[in-house]
């Protein structure tokens, strides 16, 4: 398909496309550990890398399709990244359809990104051509205020540069994320994976791994306790493959019967039927911990008051309307009821790390990215097993 270039961001012409459809560099090489003959920008005012193939959303209501975006030209703390995987999180779907009413069109989705580096900028230190390399749900920070410093790039005060649909401080417009053939991010904001795991199943990590892993050890998950995880999605199996190999005592709640047999495979020591009153019941004050990964309304009390005393509730689903809490639920037993967003870029190599020595990686259906538009309709029915991932050489 031709596509059409409809794009935000400056429309300065940058000659012949520097990135092939392949998302190869030739000035990046592409060989293992070979040191890319590579000459960085100087300037921001010379940074487009080129047109490179992607999918968006052009509106709420219409399908993700082919568009055509511009990549920046490499600087010289960049690493360009060819994408082979990314995963596709329930969050694109409420950002394409604008279901948290902040989505600026065109947009491209994704931040589930692993791939290979083609090239680097002439000051990059961690990262060499051809090398493994991912990219998670932010891109940049101001770096500077005291949750930057203290490593909470994601709860930056002047808000981090996300992946896709924040303020491009580069280019202009948006950013634009992984359904797309190639990224150039800040080697700052690039982590490091491991060649050990199966890559397609390391790309969910970078946001429904980290955005489980991040509260359960902000909450001391670990032997003795008895951890609740709600909803076995993409973030909710992550989230259970943690808290078990963390030493907990693991107990999933789906609505979907037809999961048990996976949640007891994935880690999980009892599994529960939230529909089921009487199941509910036998759990009451009961959790050190629970962890909520709904990304639908749903009664938030039927949870709370199956915290024992101090226990907390973490929300890291985000429905797209208020959750209704009963404020008898909280007092009564000096339970807390917090939230968590994904985790801090030192955070995520931790959690890469962790994963690679421990054989963690997420379970995943590998798709086409035509198929994308499908996967969201499944994830809508709870019927992801547990992540779909898209093979951007279908792109
Ligand atoms: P997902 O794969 O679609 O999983 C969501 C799960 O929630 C479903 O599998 C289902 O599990 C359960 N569920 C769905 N509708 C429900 C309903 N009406 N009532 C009760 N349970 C329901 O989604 P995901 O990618 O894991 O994302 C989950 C949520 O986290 C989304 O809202 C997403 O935007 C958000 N998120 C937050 C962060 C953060 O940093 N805080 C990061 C990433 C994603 P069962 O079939 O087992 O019931
Ligand atoms: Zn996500
Ligand atoms: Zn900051």
């Amino acid at each position: 398909m031709k596509m059409q270039i409809k794009t935000h961001q400056r429309s300065k012409q940058s000659g012949p496309s520097k990135v092939t459809q392949h998302g190869t560099n030739r000035r990046g090489g592409g060989l293992p550990n070979a040191r890319p003959h590579f000459e960085p920008a100087e300037s921001r005012e010379d940074q487009e890398v080129g047109v490179i193939k992607a999918y968006a959303a052009q509106s709420a209501i219409s399908p993700v399709g082919p568009f055509a975006i511009r990549r920046r030209e490499v600087g010289v703390r960049d690493v360009q990244i060819e994408i082979l995987y990314c995963g596709v999180c329930h969050s694109d779907l409420h950002m394409a359809r604008n279901e948290w009413h902040q989505t600026v069109y065109p947009c491209v989705p994704g931040h589930e990104i692993v791939g290979r580096v083609v090239a680097v900028g002439r000051d990059v230190k961690q990262f060499k051509a051809g090398e493994l390399a991912a990219v998670g749900c932010m891109v940049d920070s101001c770096r500077t205020c005291p949750s930057c410093r203290a490593g909470l790039e994601q709860y930056c005060e002047r808000g981090p540069v996300l992946t896709y649909n924040s303020g491009d401080t580069h280019l202009g417009g948006v950013t634009y994320g992984g359904y797309s053939k190639a990224i150039v991010v800040d080697e700052a904001f690039a982590l490091r994976v491991s060649e050990k795991l199966n890559l397609a199943a390391v790309a969910p990590l970078l946001c429904a791994g980290i955005t489980t892993y991040s509260p359960l050890r902000q909450w001391k998950v670990g032997p003795g306790q008895k951890v609740g995880i709600v909803g076995l999605g993409g973030l909710g199996h992550m989230a259970v493959k943690f808290a078990r190999s963390f030493g907990a005592h693991v107990v999933l709640f789906t609505t979907s019967p037809g999961k048990e047999a996976d949640a007891m495979r994935l880690g999980a020591h009892e599994v529960v039927v939230s529909t089921n009153p009487p199941d509910m019941n036998k759990h009451l004050n009961s959790f050190d911990f629970i962890l909520d990964a709904v990304s639908a309304n749903h009664d938030i009390n039927s949870y709370l008051s199956l915290l024992k005393v101090d226990g907390t509730l973490t929300l890291v689903g985000l429905p797209e309307k208020p959750l209704g809490v009963a404020a008898f639920n909280l007092v009564g037993q000096r339970r807390r009821f917090a939230g968590s967003n994904i985790g801090g870029i030192a955070e995520t190599q931790e959690m890469l790390d962790y994963c690679a020595d421990h054989g963690i990686v997420s379970d995943v259906e590998l798709i086409k990215i035509e198929q994308v538009n499908e996967a969201y309709e499944k994830m809508l029915k709870g019927q992801v097993k547990y992540r779909f991932v898209i093979d951007m050489a279908s792109l």
